[in-house]
């Protein structure tokens, strides 16, 4: 037999999903593990949400709808955009995916041709890089400062005239940290000098801990050079509807609009008018996760100081980023193997030498935890 995509065959496994099997594989053996490895809320979807999306399927909306996403939701999702993220947004420069990372992918290969280069920031989450390479486009590395996690000057030396697109993520997966407005003015100066497009991933923007959220996609000049990415997952605990969506000048929406019809066609029909709900109901249920988050964080980060371990500025979302000596892989199967709980290492996020501690986990789960890697450390 000849051998598969070479172009899939570059592409590493998602490394927190791997863990996080790992750990259901001990823990169907029998092992009490703790996971601390993935980026889940663990509380359930507001009821007021569910019953929308009830509410629609009994009224019969199972049938195939509008490409890019049924109106109600468009139109929900760029008001949002115009009075929250202050960027001009019409209904038109919207497109609803399964999940924002259906919506970066989709945003990789309207922008990439192939043979171009996007720059990620490091640490990165997981799919970036392969979403690039997907896209036919090629990744290029760029670490942040090793303390602060903002950016400078040095990011426009990775800029050349292959340089399409940089990706950001504020606030960070996995570090937590929220791009200063000193950050986002350079990538914006730099998008600006050189042609370049940003796609900005914004999907724990609901999660700040004393910091403010800014949108890159509002500064002057960055409308239409920006896709600015968001979702349902982490707001609304709505990881298993599959939801999340891009606002973009309408004709990178338009190339998004043909991988989407030519791939997923549209997110399941009755599952947006939960979205629907999601942004125009109460959001109140919003804050009450925010908050016990904030709590969970105070917890941990006070445990990590006990135990002499420093970490990044965990501005936002929901991750501990710590940093540990030796082979961070090695320090993560052994808390896995001699502790029982599971984490992601930072050489999965092209960072080595630390550990991403996921506080999305009950206050009892997360106690024992730190009980367990302090015995083990
Ligand atoms: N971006 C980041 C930074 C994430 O952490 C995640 C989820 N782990 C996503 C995007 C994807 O979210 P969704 O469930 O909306 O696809």
């Amino acid at each position: 037999m000849r051998p598969l995509s070479a172009k899939l065959s570059a592409i590493a496994p998602s490394a927190t999903i791997e863990i996080t099997e790992k750990a259901r594989r001990m823990q169907a053996a029998g092992t009490d593990v703790i996971s601390l490895s993935i980026g889940e809320p663990d509380f359930p979807t507001p009821a007021h949400i569910t019953k929308a999306c009830i509410d629609a399927l009994n009224r019969g909306e199972t049938h195939y709808t509008a490409g890019k996403g049924i109106p109600e939701l468009l139109s929900a999702i760029s008001d949002k955009i115009v009075q929250e993220n202050r960027i001009p947004c019409t209904p038109e420069q919207v497109i609803v995916g399964c999940g924002a990372k259906n919506s970066i992918y989709e945003a990789c290969e309207a922008v990439l041709s192939p043979g171009d280069e996007a720059i990620i920031l490091d640490p990165s989450w997981v799919s970036y890089e392969p979403f690039v390479q997907i896209a036919g486009g090629i990744p290029v590395h760029h670490p942040m400062h090793p303390e602060t996690f903002q950016l400078d000057d040095t990011l426009v030396e990775k800029v050349n005239e292959k340089t399409r697109m940089i990706i950001i993520n504020t606030p960070s997966n996995p570090s937590g940290v929220i791009l200063n407005n000193d950050s986002l003015r350079l990538v914006a100066d730099i998008c600006q000098d050189h042609d370049l497009i940003v796609i900005s991933d914004e999907i724990y923007e609901k999660l700040t801990y004393g910091k403010i959220h800014v949108s890159i996609g509002s500064f002057p000049g960055m409308e239409d050079r920006t896709v600015t990415v968001n979702g349902f997952s982490k707001a609304y605990a709505m990881t298993g509807w599959r939801l999340g969506y891009a606002v973009a000048s309408k004709e990178i929406i338009a190339y998004m609009n043909k991988v989407q019809q030519h791939t997923i066609s549209h997110p399941t029909t009755f599952a947006m008018y939960g979205g629907v709900a999601a942004l125009k109901g109460p959001q109140e249920c919003v804050e009450e996760m925010r908050y016990e988050f904030e709590r969970r964080r105070s917890f941990v980060l006070k445990s990590m100081d006990e135990m002499g371990l420093s970490y990044a500025p965990a501005d936002g979302a929901f991750y501990a980023y710590v940093k540990v000596d030796g082979d961070d892989a090695k320090v993560a199967a052994h808390w896995l193997e001699k502790g029982h709980v599971a984490v992601t290492h930072g050489s999965a996020f092209h960072h080595p030498g630390w550990i991403r501690i996921s506080y999305a986990a009950s206050m009892d789960r997360l106690e024992e935890a730190m009980n367990r890697i302090s015995a083990v450390l």
